[in-house]
């Protein structure tokens, strides 16, 4: 799942990267006020993309307990931040989860972590959406689940058609949560009723 490439380049060629990136803007990197900026841009990089260093599976099972509860769980409001593969720009907004347990429960703070996994690498919201789904799907093993992501993309905001405030929506379910549609649609209105 992790693609660590063979030879992953140190500091100083990521900081060189960024010197060049910086000339080629228009700036001069030897300029006083930018001369830490190649250090800061690649200790920032490293921070945003720390998701692959992490087993999103693993972090779940670490909060996982045995209970009797059946009826649905709604986490909302669950805020994240990534990486767009296309631009390299933010994207980030809020992530609601709905689950019908089956005999596990997951601690709170753990859902969270694993979205955060998840979203700390280069990612499209589809298959971050995906992938947040499928890591809690095999690990919970409910009898539905939602996942819902709504989220501002600065590539959609400051370029291109520039529409800042837009919100994208996107949605995985599984279980009785896809193939019942009563059940879906009130789960999606409890998961809907988050930030504006
Ligand atoms: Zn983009």
């Amino acid at each position: 799942m992790m693609a660590i490439p063979e030879e992953t380049p140190d500091q100083t060629r990521v900081e060189q990267a960024v010197r060049t990136l910086l000339a080629w803007m228009g700036e001069d990197p030897q300029r006083k006020a930018l001369r830490d900026t190649p250090g800061r841009v690649a200790r920032a990089l490293a921070e945003l993309a720390s998701g692959y260093g992490e087993d999103p599976a693993a972090l779940l099972s670490a909060g996982l307990a045995e209970a009797p509860e059946r009826q649905l769980v709604v986490v909302r409001d669950i805020t994240f931040h990534s990486l767009c593969e296309h631009h390299l720009l933010p994207f980030f907004g809020w992530a609601a989860i709905a689950y019908l347990p089956d005999g596990r429960l997951a601690g709170l703070s753990k859902l969270a972590r694993v979205v955060d996994a998840h979203a700390r690498r280069l990612q499209v919201q589809e298959r971050l959406t995906e992938e947040v789904a499928t890591t809690l799907e095999r690990g919970l093993r409910p009898r539905g689940l939602a996942v819902a992501l709504t989220a501002e993309h600065l590539c959609m905001s400051m370029r291109g058609a520039a529409r800042p405030g837009h919100r994208t929506v996107t949605v995985a379910t599984r279980g009785e949560l896809a193939s019942d549609p009563a059940s879906r649609e009130s789960a999606l209105r409890l998961m809907a009723a988050s930030r504006p």
